[in-house]
């Protein structure tokens, strides 16, 4: 064999150890682990969170126990001057035949939880999908009442999910909006208006202001 053909030789297995080098040194990728505690936030920046939960009997409170993989932002598309957070509380105490509830409402000038975090709640129209809205998300309806600070209730909206995403270990990638889930414009006016992406900087101003 003549020296030069030797030396070609060396040609693939230098490549094929390269290649077994980044194929061993590939990080494993670890499937992503989800929180299913509830914890009660006292603050969202300024504004005190109210933990009015909803009783076991309603039917809005299922009561089961899930991971927390996202959150979904409403809106109440209810205009009436009154429509705040606290008239949304006693819509969902007192109205207690329908499956429907979320965990959150956000006005201009307060907060309401309604529902633990990490209970389901049926806000995202997907039934009982594996992963899905219903299932894995954190309801949060923003009010859009008449006379009401819209610009408020959108930065408050922002604290409290920069808030909740520091608690179950969540990013702005799992920020999701009523509209991802099925075919409906919710939140309407954030989304009619250009200002997801807005809102979803937003949010991640309030998560490197915690850093
Ligand atoms: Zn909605």
């Amino acid at each position: 064999m003549k020296p030069n053909t030797v030396k070609k030789l060396w040609i693939p297995v230098v490549l094929a150890v390269i290649l077994l080098l980044l194929v061993l040194l590939e990080p494993v990728q670890q499937p992503r682990t989800y929180m299913n505690v509830n914890r009660e936030i006292p603050y969202a920046g300024e504004i005190p969170v109210q933990h009015d939960y909803l009783s076991w009997d309603s039917r809005r409170r299922p009561g089961e126990v899930r991971d927390i993989m996202y959150i979904t932002i409403h809106e109440t598309d209810n205009t009436s001057p009154t429509a705040d957070a606290s008239a949304h509380a006693a819509f969902l105490r007192n109205i207690t035949d329908s499956p429907n509830g979320w965990h959150y409402t956000v006005d201009d000038h307060s907060i309401v939880h309604h529902i633990p975090d990490n209970e389901i709640a049926y806000n995202a129209g997907d039934g009982r999908t594996p992963n899905g809205g219903n299932m894995n998300g954190i309801g949060i309806e923003m009010c859009v009442n008449d006379g009401g600070d819209y610009e408020q209730t959108l930065r408050n909206t922002a604290v409290l999910c920069a808030e909740l995403m520091a608690q179950y270990g969540l990013n702005v990638g799992d920020i999701r909006f009523h509209a991802d889930f099925m075919e409906k414009e919710c939140p309407h006016r954030l989304i009619s208006e250009g200002r997801v992406d807005e809102f979803l900087q937003m949010v991640q101003e309030e998560a490197d202001r915690r850093q």
